[in-house]
């Protein structure tokens, strides 16, 4: 049963999940930012989880790890539809704003503190706040909400 679904802007890109998140999460990274053009949330499945119709166009860069970070696009409107950081192999961040309804998520976690817009504020969803890239730490978290979910 499909539980979540998205896509790009202009209808080319689709996916669905059968699957809740692992972990939603906000990156206040200069990366992040620049490539959504804003603030980014996203929220992280394996791979084999979302099911995507059309093809992404993948921009590459070396990430925050030092390893390349793939970065799914819409070639026809531009839309930031998932990030593919090779340090999480197998894992997709699914942008919240893809998202068709992103109101049903809230970032649990939020990493690169030291990089954040001084006026964002958060209602107090966010339990885990890092300053730095945290990869150990959420690889823990996703394998814990990964457990729960069932
Ligand atoms: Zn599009
Ligand atoms: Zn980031």
């Amino acid at each position: 049963m499909i539980k979540h679904q998205g896509g790009c802007h202009c209808g080319k890109i689709r996916y669905t999940t059968e699957y809740d998140p692992m972990l939603v999460m906000q990156c206040n990274c200069m990366s992040c930012r620049k490539i959504s053009g804003s603030m980014t949330v996203s929220a992280m499945f394996a791979e084999h989880e979302i099911e995507i119709t059309g093809q992404c166009k993948e921009y590459t860069y070396p990430g925050g790890s030092g390893m390349p970070f793939h970065r799914g696009f819409c070639e026809n409107c531009g839309q930031y539809v998932y990030g593919k950081p090779t340090a999480f192999e197998g894992f997709l961040g699914m942008s919240l704003g893809s998202f068709d309804d992103p109101h049903q998520f809230e970032p649990k976690m939020e990493i690169f503190t030291d990089k954040k817009l001084k006026w964002l504020k958060h209602d107090g969803c966010i339990k885990d706040s890092f300053e730095e890239v945290a990869t150990e730490e959420r690889i823990m978290a996703m394998m814990e909400n990964m457990d729960q979910r069932g």
